[in-house]
C-alpha cells in the first residue's frame, strides 16, 4: 500500500468508526456487531501504525467513545475516563505482558477483572455523600445522569466513611431483566434492545429516571479516578477497600504473579461466562502495583497498563429458509426466521425473531438469504446480517401481510408503534395466546396444559375462550392426541384447584396491558374483590401507588368492554374465587400518625431517602401514592418541593416539612 492508497482508506475507515460510534455510544442503536466494529478498527490502527505520519487528532484510534447527548447537563471529567487497549488472543496478552515488564523494568503482577458488558459511568462522593454519577461520553465530557443512577439500588447514596472520591463502574441490565423487559416492549410494540448493554445505556439515558427506575439495573465499581487521601498501594487493596466503603465490587476478581496465571484466568471465564446472570464480553487484567501503572502511563486512548482480553464473538452463518408469522395475545404479529439448524453459543439454532417489518427492511432480509446470526445477551438469537455476496439472486424479498395470519382480519399499526396488530377481539391465535398466558404459572398456574394441548383445544373447537377452559369435561379431554385417563384426571384436578386462587392471579391471568405480577398485586390488595376493582374509575386507580397513568387507563378501558364484563360474569358462574386472600395491607399500630392515611411524598429529605420514608408510612399503616389531590391528606414535603406542593396549598391539604415529619415518629 502506498501512501495515497493509506490515505484513502483511512479516510473510509474513520467514516465508518465514526458513525459506528455515534450510533453505539450516542445513540445505544449499533448498527453493526462489535465484532465488526473492532475488526475495523485493527485495520484502521494498522495502516496507521504503519503510516503514523497520517494520524489525525480527531481519529477515532484517538479518542474515546462519542460526544456526550446536548439533552443532559455536561460533567468534566477531572481524570479523563479512558477506554481499553484490546487483546484477542494468548500472543496478544504474552505482548502486553512483556510491553509491561519492559515499561517497569521489574516483575509485574497482575489482577484479572470480568469486563461487565454495560455503560461505564463515574460516581462522585462528597465527605462521603452521592453528589454526582455521570456517563463517560467521550472521555473529557460526560452526561450528569445522577437521577438515573440514583435509582440503582447497589448505589450507597452515603459512604460508609466521609471519604471524598470518584469511583468508576459499569452499570448494566441483568440478563432476566434483559429478557423479560425486551419481551414486554415486544408485546407493546416497541423495539426490543439488541442486547442487555443497550438496555442499560438506553434507560440510564432517560430523561425521565421513573424509567430507569423501573429498569431493574446495577452496578459493579472497578477504579478510581480521583480519591482525596488515598493509602492503598495497589489496584487489590483499591478494590478491597472499595468494597470496605460500600461500594459494590465484583467478587470474580483475582490477582495473578504470572501471565500464565492471567491466561489461565481468560480460559476459565471462556467456559463459565454462560453461568453468570450479567454479560461479560471479555477480561480486563490491571497492572496491580499503582506505582507501576503510574510509571507506565496512557496513550491518547488508553492506559498502558491495562488491557481487555475480549471474547470471541459467539456467530455462526446459516441459511434463512423461511419467515414466519405469528400472533401474539394483544394481537402484534411477528416475524420468526427459521433457520438451517446451527451451532450458537452451547445450543442448537433454529428460530430467531426478526421483530418487525423495520428491522426486516433496515437488514435486507430475504427469504433464502445466508445470514450471521448470534445470540444477543447469550441468549436471545438474533439475524445479525445478511451476507450479500452470498446472494443467488433466487432470494425473495418478504413484506408483512395486510391481513391477520390466523383471522383475517385487516392489520394495523397503532399510533408510535413500529409493529403490526390484529385488533379483532375475537382472533383465534389472541385468545389462544391469552390462554397460554392464563395457565401459566404467575397467572392462575394450571399444569398439564402446555401449548400443544391448548392448540388442539382451540382446533377442535372445544374451547372459543379463556371461561370456556372451565366447562371442559373428562370425555371432550380424552379425545385429544396423547391425552390418557391419568394426566385428564391431572389435567382436571388442575383446573378445578385454580378456582380456588387468590385474585391477584386471575388479575395478572387476564393479560390487562401494562399490568404484571407486582401490579397485579397491588391492585388486588388495594380492591380485595373484582367488583370493586371494576367500579374503579381512572383518577381512583391512579391513587393507588405504583399504578400510573398509563396502566390505569388501560384498566379501566379493559373492563369497559362489554365482552370482559361477560367473561368475567362467565368465570364467576363456574365458581372461580374474586377475591385477594393474602394478607391485607398493613394497617399500622393505632395510634400511627398515619393510620388510613394516604399520604403523597415529595422533594428531597435529609436524612430520609424517598424509598425510606415511603415504607415508614407504609408499614406505619399510611398509603403512599404518586399524585396529591381531593383524596390526599397529607404531603411530606422536603427541600426543593414543586408542582404538588402548590397542588396540596391549592386543595388545603395538611402539609408537613422533614422536621415535623420527623417528630411525628419520636412520637
Ligand atoms: P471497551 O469496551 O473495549 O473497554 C473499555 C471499557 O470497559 C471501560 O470504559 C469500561 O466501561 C469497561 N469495563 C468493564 N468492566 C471493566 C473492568 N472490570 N475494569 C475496567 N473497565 C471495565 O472500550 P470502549 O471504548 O468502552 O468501547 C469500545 C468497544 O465498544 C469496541 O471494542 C466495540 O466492541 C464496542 N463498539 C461497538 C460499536 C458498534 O457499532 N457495534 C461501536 C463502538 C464501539
Amino acid at each position: 500500500m502506498n501512501q495515497t492508497e493509506a490515505q484513502q482508506q483511512l479516510e473510509t475507515l474513520r467514516k465508518q468508526l465514526h458513525r459506528y460510534n455515534y450510533e453505539y455510544h450516542t445513540l445505544d442503536k449499533p448498527s453493526v456487531s462489535d465484532y465488526e466494529y473492532d475488526k475495523k478498527m485493527r485495520d484502521l490502527l494498522d495502516i496507521e501504525a504503519e503510516f503514523p505520519e497520517l494520524i489525525t487528532p480527531d481519529s477515532p484510534s484517538q479518542r474515546v467513545g462519542a460526544e456526550p447527548l446536548s439533552a443532559f447537563q455536561k460533567v468534566r471529567h477531572n481524570v479523563p475516563m479512558l477506554s481499553l487497549g484490546n487483546s484477542f488472543d494468548e500472543q496478544e496478552l504474552r505482548d502486553f505482558d512483556r510491553r509491561a515488564r519492559q515499561g517497569t523494568e521489574e516483575e509485574v503482577k497482575y489482577v484479572c477483572e470480568l469486563k461487565i458488558d454495560g455503560l461505564a459511568v463515574s460516581l462522585t462522593y462528597e465527605d462521603g455523600v452521592l453528589v454526582r454519577g455521570a456517563t463517560r461520553g467521550d472521555g473529557t465530557t460526560g452526561e450528569d445522569i445522577t437521577v438515573n443512577l440514583r435509582t440503582i439500588r447497589s448505589i450507597p447514596l452515603r459512604l460508609d466513611s466521609p471519604e471524598t472520591l470518584e469511583v468508576r463502574g459499569e452499570a448494566f441490565m441483568p440478563k432476566k431483566s434483559f429478557l423479560s423487559m425486551n419481551e414486554t416492549r415486544e408485546e407493546k410494540g416497541e423495539v426490543p434492545f439488541a442486547n442487555p448493554r443497550n438496555a442499560a445505556a438506553g434507560s440510564l439515558r432517560q430523561l425521565d429516571p421513573r424509567i430507569a427506575a423501573k429498569r431493574n439495573l446495577d452496578i459493579f465499581l472497578y477504579g478510581v479516578g480521583e480519591w482525596q487521601g488515598e493509602s492503598s498501594k495497589s489496584h487489590s487493596e483499591r478494590l478491597e477497600r472499595m468494597k470496605e466503603l460500600g461500594l459494590k465490587t465484583n467478587p470474580e476478581w483475582k490477582k495473578c504473579e504470572t501471565i500464565d496465571e492471567v491466561i489461565e484466568y481468560v480460559n476459565s471465564w471462556v467456559e463459565r461466562r454462560p453461568d453468570l446472570d450479567y454479560e461479560i464480553d471479555g477480561i480486563v487484567i490491571k497492572v496491580d502495583r499503582l506505582d507501576q501503572q503510574q510509571a507506565l502511563g496512557f496513550t491518547a486512548k488508553s492506559p498502558r497498563w491495562a488491557t481487555a482480553y475480549k471474547f470471541p464473538a459467539e456467530e455462526a452463518v446459516t441459511k434463512l429458509k423461511d419467515i414466519e408469522l405469528s400472533v401474539g395475545r394483544t394481537g402484534v404479529v411477528t416475524p420468526t426466521a427459521i433457520l438451517e439448524p446451527v451451532q450458537v453459543a452451547g445450543t442448537t439454532v433454529q428460530r430467531a425473531s426478526l421483530h418487525n417489518e423495520d428491522l426486516i427492511r433496515e437488514k435486507d432480509i430475504r427469504i433464502g438469504d445466508t445470514v450471521i446470526i448470534k445470540k444477543a445477551g447469550d441468549i436471545i438469537p438474533e439475524v445479525v446480517r445478511v451476507l450479500d455476496d452470498k446472494r443467488s439472486g433466487e432470494e425473495e424479498p418478504f413484506s408483512m401481510p395486510e391481513y391477520c395470519p390466523e383471522c383475517e382480519s385487516k392489520l394495523v399499526r397503532l399510533e408510535e408503534e413500529v409493529a403490526l396488530r390484529c385488533i379483532n377481539p375475537n382472533c383465534k391465535a389472541q385468545l389462544r395466546e391469552g390462554l397460554i398466558h392464563f395457565v401459566s404459572r404467575n397467572a392462575m398456574d394450571i399444569e398439564g396444559l402446555g401449548e400443544k394441548v391448548i392448540a388442539q383445544l382451540f382446533q377442535e373447537e372445544l374451547i372459543h375462550n379463556i371461561s370456556d377452559l372451565y366447562k371442559l369435561n373428562r370425555e371432550e379431554l380424552l379425545q385429544l392426541d396423547r391425552m390418557g385417563e391419568k394426566s385428564v384426571d391431572n389435567l382436571l384436578k388442575a383446573i378445578e384447584a385454580s378456582k380456588e386462587n387468590s385474585l391477584e392471579k386471575l388479575l395478572f391471568g387476564l393479560g390487562i396491558r401494562y399490568v404484571g405480577t407486582k401490579a397485579a398485586s397491588t391492585l388486588a390488595q388495594e380492591f380485595g374483590t373484582i367488583d370493586s376493582l371494576m367500579e374503579a374509575d381512572v383518577e381512583r386507580l391512579v391513587q393507588v401507588p405504583e399504578i400510573g397513568e398509563k396502566m390505569a387507563d388501560s384498566i379501566a378501558r379493559y373492563f369497559d368492554k362489554p365482552q370482559v364484563t361477560e367473561l368475567i360474569e362467565a368465570l364467576k358462574q363456574s365458581g372461580i374465587n374474586m377475591e385477594y386472600k393474602g394478607t391485607k395491607l398493613n394497617e399500622g399500630p393505632e395510634d400511627s400518625p398515619f393510620k388510613g392515611k394516604t399520604v403523597v411524598l415529595t422533594g428531597k429529605m435529609e436524612n430520609f431517602t424517598r424509598s425510606e420514608a415511603k415504607n415508614i408510612v407504609q408499614e406505619l399503616g399510611g398509603k403512599v401514592t404518586g399524585s396529591v389531590s381531593k383524596n390526599t391528606d397529607l404531603l411530606i414535603a422536603g427541600e426543593d418541593a414543586g408542582s404538588k406542593y402548590s397542588k396540596a396549598e391549592q386543595l388545603g391539604v395538611e402539609i408537613w416539612n422533614e422536621e415535623e415529619f420527623a417528630n411525628a415518629l419520636d412520637n
